[in-house]
């Protein structure tokens, strides 16, 4: 049996009343029950100022929220800062971390995402952990390399327990918001590299595929055999194109 999570990624979109809106639509329409059974998960990440009304509107049903980040630390003089306890007591179980807007725009490294790994795990929140190589990087044929440097500092940043149990989401940053995915062919290769890297370090960890993830093009995303699911940003804001990314994840479940 398959195991597939699906995430979607609402980044600065829908405040509470968009965000109830969206939710109620996905929870009504998402067929998830091989998912579930598989041991899959799909995740809606609403800003969050919104993850309140989401997890309301999500109760009773299999699906679940996350944030789209967290601070390392669980209080103090952090000035607009979330903790991840805090997340959880907003009704947050999962949570997106070092993604590669957070790395440019607030200069995230894979030290503090480690550290943020960490304070998840320990808080009981499933941290997806964004890694990804620039469009430089992968023309200098480095995008391997980049990913195993990437997974060695935030495994030796967070320590070991944390590192089990987490979810990897490979993000190609040149495919993200840019209509133009990684093919399977690009993502497949590092992905299996990740799984080698991972399975070298002791772990067996789910990677997600993030980076244009769409209806039209998940299906011969998700036919990669190192492929665990996706992250998804812009096709997660609208219900038929989520749902339709679920339903292939469901069907693969099957198998
Ligand atoms: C993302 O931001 O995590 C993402 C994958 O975005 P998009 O699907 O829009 O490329």
């Amino acid at each position: 049996m398959n195991r597939y999570i699906v995430a979607g990624n609402w980044k600065m979109n829908a405040g509470p009343e968009e965000a109830t809106a969206l939710a109620s639509e996905i929870r009504d329409r998402a067929i998830v029950s091989a998912i579930v059974a598989s041991e899959g998960a799909v995740v809606l990440c609403p800003p969050a100022v919104s993850i309140a009304v989401v997890a309301q509107c999500l109760l009773g049903s299999p699906l679940h929220v996350g944030a789209q980040n967290c601070h390392h630390e669980l209080a103090g003089a952090y000035t607009g800062e979330l903790s991840t306890n805090m997340l959880l007591e907003s009704g947050a179980s999962w949570t997106i971390i070092g993604h590669s807007e957070r790395r440019r725009d607030q200069g995230e490294t894979n030290e503090l995402v480690g550290k943020k790994l960490h304070a998840c795990v320990e808080s009981g929140l499933t941290p997806i952990v964004c890694i990804g190589e620039s469009l430089k990087e992968r023309k200098e044929g480095r995008a391997l390399e980049v990913v195993e440097q990437q997974l060695r500092e935030i495994h030796a940043s967070c320590g070991t327990s944390s590192m089990s149990k987490c979810v990897i989401a490979y993000e190609p940053i040149w495919a993200i918001g840019t209509g133009e995915a990684a093919t399977p062919a690009q993502a497949e290769e590092v992905h299996a590299h990740i799984k080698t890297v991972l399975g070298t370090l002791g772990y067996q960890l789910p990677v997600l595929y993030g980076g244009s993830v769409k209806a039209s093009n998940v299906a011969s995303i998700f036919d990669m055999p190192s492929i665990d699911g996706a992250l998804v940003g812009g096709a997660a804001l609208s219900a038929d194109e989520f749902c339709a990314i679920i339903a292939a994840a469901e069907e693969r479940s099957h198998s």
